[in-house]
């Protein structure tokens, strides 16, 4: 079977201040890179009001639609901007990775990549942040529980900030596990180990700057792929930011594209035992352009190898 790519040219409306890492720029490298394989092309679709009601408050979307500005930008918290096309360019990312969902769990695609911008992780139920309007992934996953009737979901977040937003929007729901591997200290702050959610089901793995490839691979199969695979998980979701490696100007781990085709490996080994290799990807960070193209393509290709075995 085939490897779904969803994207969308909205997502090129949502331009950045000059300067902002979160810049058009990186989805074009992502798309230039994939352009060679042989992939199930998609647009993604508008995310739904009902969809992202499952994670957010009406008062939160209400709230960024009022913001949108006519032209230029404006600046919600930190670092995270607000253009003329950031709305529809947010909605984009909810619909993709719900579409890639439907596809998936439907035996249209083996599995998917969704390819969108702004991210999706940061973002908390009332607070856009970190570049990101809304928790793409948590939604995503809140869909296949509620929409699909799935009745277990596991998120792996290999980003190299936290996930504070999907573990925030996850707290208190008992049907994910949230594995997460991060720098710390680094923005946000959250993800320390202790942070375990109402249920026990967050597990954090903090990682110091300069941990190694190596070094994640080991924590990675003690600490984070037990807990999936005692999970048994129907479908697998991944916020995939590429910000682990050596080269990002953002984060201060020393990984490799290598090391995003080992962990995409052993993420489709666990989805092959528990749910029929169902993986569903979405593009977080990422923030060198080279690195980002061939870390992308190094994960894209995995899907699609084990995609193909399906
Ligand atoms: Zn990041």
């Amino acid at each position: 079977m085939t490897t779904a790519f969803f994207t969308h040219p909205d997502c090129d409306l949502h331009i950045e201040p000059p300067g902002n890492p979160e810049q058009v720029a990186r989805l074009h490298a992502v798309t230039a890179a994939l352009s060679g394989m042989d992939l199930l092309r998609r647009d993604a679709d508008l995310g739904r009001a009902e969809d992202i009601l499952r994670c957010h408050s009406a008062r939160h979307i209400d709230m960024l639609r009022a913001a949108i500005p006519s032209q230029g930008w404006v600046g919600l918290t930190g670092d995270t901007y607000l253009a003329p096309g950031s709305f529809d360019a947010a909605l984009r990312g909810v619909g993709g990775a719900c579409g890639a969902v439907d596809l998936v769990l439907s035996g249209g695609a083996a599995n998917a990549f969704v390819a969108t911008r702004p991210p999706g992780h940061h973002a908390e139920r009332e607070i856009a942040m970190g570049f990101c309007l809304f928790g793409t992934i948590a939604i995503a996953a809140k869909y296949a529980l509620d929409h699909h009737g799935l009745s277990r979901v596991a998120i792996v977040d290999f980003d190299v900030h936290h996930g504070n937003g999907t573990q925030s929007l996850l707290w208190d729901e008992p049907r994910v596990v949230f594995a997460s591997s991060h720098e710390m200290p680094q923005y946000p702050g959250t993800g320390a180990a202790s942070e375990k959610g109402a249920h026990g089901q967050i597990h954090n793995l903090p990682l110091s700057a300069g941990c190694t490839g190596a070094e994640m691979r080991a924590a990675y199969e003690a600490q984070l792929f037990p807990a999936i695979d005692a999970f048994a998980p129907d479908l697998i979701l991944i916020s995939a930011g590429f910000d682990a490696h050596h080269a990002d100007p953002l984060g201060g781990l020393r990984w490799d594209e290598d090391d995003f085709a080992w962990l995409t490996h052993r993420i489709c080994d666990l989805a092959d035992r528990h749910c029929a290799g169902r993986v569903v990807s979405a593009l977080e960070g990422g923030y060198d352009l080279d690195a980002l193209a061939a870390s992308t393509a190094a994960h894209v290709a995995v899907l699609k190898e084990r995609g193909n075995d399906r």
